[in-house]
């Protein structure tokens, strides 16, 4: 059985390996001819809009899914008259524009920070007076790690942040002095069966993700499950949805959400019954999914920048580490290490040791 993804990243590479033991192969679509999964699945190396490539994925592929949210969106239209494309294109369509996705969120009476549709530096001076300051300015699509941000603290920032984004649609954001991050990793197949993940609690530094620990019983966690649930059912969704929110007393601010894997649910790789990644392609391929409890507490610790040795890794007890095979780069996501434990406290030590190690390379 094979199952066209497009793009060739990690996700993408960890998707092929999840894969592997159920007989199901990846065919990845990448214009990087150097993109990190080739190495576990065949690759077709060209454009996105490629309608050659485009052609040859949808006729061997059973399914075609993705690991980015900037497809453009012919090809995925074009994929989708020939062949079955899950998440639906229309829940890739919602996510990839930050306005968009916050008006599903406020029409499905999920919370989320203020927010205004920005185009003119008119729009942003009316948008501040609504919202206050400290405020977040976004561009709407192609924003990933932080990236495509600036924070307006002052009245005098806004004109640095306005020209440092405009051109492009923008979205000004309430700034949010949360308590803590936290995401649900979802999975819904196309029968609608829906299991959650436990919410996972995630560190960001720099708008990257650096940790996350899984919290199962978090007292959050029927609030996010209902806000996840009525998206699931909104979009009729298959697959694997990832929601970040931002907790703020007893309330959770919706900030984003990804029809896809998620790096905050790396550490279901060994501390869950069954990793996002297998749910994914058991969602995908109308599989029965498999049951997402945690099989002992767990974390993660990303590798962002800089590779730690891998025996100082290895060294951490209950780590398990995870190297995608790409080129080191400031701020890239090089790999990430699991850590899985009997006890809590020791998989918070295991934490502790993986983020100096992390952190001891070159500054990102
Ligand atoms: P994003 O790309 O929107 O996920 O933003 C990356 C990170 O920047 C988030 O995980 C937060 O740590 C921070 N951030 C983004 N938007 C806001 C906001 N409105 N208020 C406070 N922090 C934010």
């Amino acid at each position: 059985m094979i199952v066209g993804v497009i793009g060739g990243g990690q996700l993408a590479r960890m998707l092929a390996l999840a894969g592997q033991p159920l007989g199901i192969r990846c065919l990845f679509l990448d214009p990087a001819p150097d993109a990190c999964a080739r190495t576990v699945g065949e690759l077709l190396c060209g454009d996105y809009g490629d309608e050659r490539l485009l052609d040859e994925l949808a006729s061997r592929a059973a399914v075609v899914t993705y690991e980015f949210e900037n497809v453009p969106e012919a090809s995925l239209r074009y994929l989708a008259s020939r062949v079955s494309v899950h998440p639906r294109p229309r829940a890739l369509a919602l996510a990839r524009d930050r306005w968009h996705e916050k008006r599903l969120f406020a029409d499905l009476s999920i919370p989320t920070p203020s927010f205004a549709a920005i185009d003119t530096r008119a729009d942003l001076e009316q948008a501040l007076a609504v919202v206050g300051r400290p405020a977040v300015l976004k561009t709407r699509t192609m924003g990933y790690d932080g990236k495509g941000q600036r924070v307006i603290r002052e009245a005098r920032d806004a004109d640095d942040a306005f020209s440092a984004l405009c051109g492009t649609p923008l979205i000004l954001e309430g700034f949010v002095a949360f308590e803590r991050e936290v995401s649900l990793i979802a999975v819904r197949n196309t029968a609608g069966t829906i299991h959650f993940y436990p919410l996972t609690e995630n560190i960001h530094r720099n708008g990257i993700l650096v940790q996350s620990l899984a919290r199962p019983g978090d007292p959050m966690t029927p609030c996010a499950e209902a806000h996840v649930q009525s998206i699931l059912m909104h979009l009729d969704y298959v697959g694997v949805l990832a929601v970040e929110f931002f907790q703020k007393g007893d309330t959770l601010l919706a900030n984003e959400m990804a029809p896809r894997v998620h790096n905050s649910g790396h550490w279901t790789i060994e501390g869950a019954e069954t990793s996002q990644f297998e749910n994914h392609l058991r969602a995908v391929l109308d599989l029965p999914l498999g049951a997402t409890r945690t099989v002992a507490p767990s974390g993660m610790v990303n590798f962002v920048g800089h590779l730690p040795e891998a025996s100082a890794v290895l060294a951490v007890p209950g780590a398990h580490l995870h190297v995608y095979g790409k080129a080191p780069r400031p701020g890239r996501k090089l790999g990430h290490a699991t850590a899985r434990a009997p006890k809590e406290r020791d998989v918070l030590e295991a934490l502790r040791r993986l983020r100096a190690l992390a952190d001891a390379g070159p500054p990102n």
